[in-house]
């Protein structure tokens, strides 16, 4: 298999000429294959969301070497990572990133709309038909319940059919039935080759992943494989070195 990504002790740090300087991510180092389907997990704070920005070219870094599908992140200009994340990256944002101005449907459209293709109407009403939201396709955001706001940002997401798909904590939000169909979406693309990198607090979620990343103080503390695991057994693992590692450090 292909790696798609490859970072090299990636370093990201906040307020870097102030005294509140922070090391959010601190040397990571990951290699993501194309087909893979991993989690991210973490205790708030650790450094997950500022990690997925990092790898999907949203934010910049300080030091160390990022690869995604062959482009040297280092080396592209700002105009460049946009085509990237317009065509092969996905993004669906913990906050939504939804437009107030649009309605759900335009804001799902959206990059259609600026580049003034047409979008694929059978996709998306395939989409907006899954995720339970075809009757808000003409709501603003505002109209909106949270879970119905998020639903829209993983359709927007789907609908661009990226390469590799950056999803942080995209079922926050939701409840269980839109779950579970999220995760056959999402586990759906994956069989179909999509590249999947999710940020997660749900136990029963990372082990429909592959690999599953724990991140403490912006460093990769542990890393666990579902190998040749049954999905039960995989999730044993996950709950068990939850509750050893992670909660023993949320109460520091
Ligand atoms: P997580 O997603 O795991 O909850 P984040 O990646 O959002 O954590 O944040 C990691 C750390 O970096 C936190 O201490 C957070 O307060 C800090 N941080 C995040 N974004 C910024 C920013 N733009 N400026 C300064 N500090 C930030
Ligand atoms: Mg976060």
């Amino acid at each position: 298999m292909d790696r798609i990504v490859i970072a090299n002790d990636l370093t990201k740090i906040f307020n870097k000429y102030k005294t509140n300087q922070l090391i959010a991510i601190n040397k990571i180092s990951i290699e993501i294959k194309e087909g893979d389907f991993i989690c991210i997990m973490g205790k708030s704070g650790s450094g997950k969301t500022t990690l997925l920005n990092i790898l999907s070219t949203i934010d910049d870094y300080d030091s160390g070497n990022l690869k995604i599908l062959g482009y040297d992140i280092n080396n592209i200009s700002e105009k460049e990572k946009a085509k990237l994340r317009e065509t092969i990256i996905g993004y669906i944002f913990q906050d939504y990133n939804l437009l107030d101005s649009l309605t759900i449907e335009d804001n799902i459209c959206f990059s259609s709309i600026v580049n003034k293709d047409v979008a694929d109407r059978k996709s998306l009403y395939d989409i907006l038909k899954k995720l339970h939201i075809m009757d808000i396709r003409d709501k603003y955001p505002y109209e909106c319940s949270g879970g119905q706001r998020q639903r829209a940002a993983i359709a927007r997401a789907l609908l661009q059919k990226p390469k590799i798909l950056f999803a942080d904590e995209p079922t926050g939000n939701l409840d269980s039935k839109n779950t579970i169909q999220l995760m056959k979406q999402l586990i759906s693309l994956n069989k179909k080759g999509i590249t999947i990198v999710m940020v997660t607090h749900d136990c029963k979620i990372a082990s429909y992943s592959n690999n599953v990343y724990f991140i403490n103080d912006g460093k990769i503390v542990k890393k666990l494989e579902k190998n040749n695991n049954v999905n039960n057994e995989f999730y044993k693992n996950i709950v068990d070195y939850n509750f050893r590692y992670m909660e023993a450090n949320y109460e520091k």
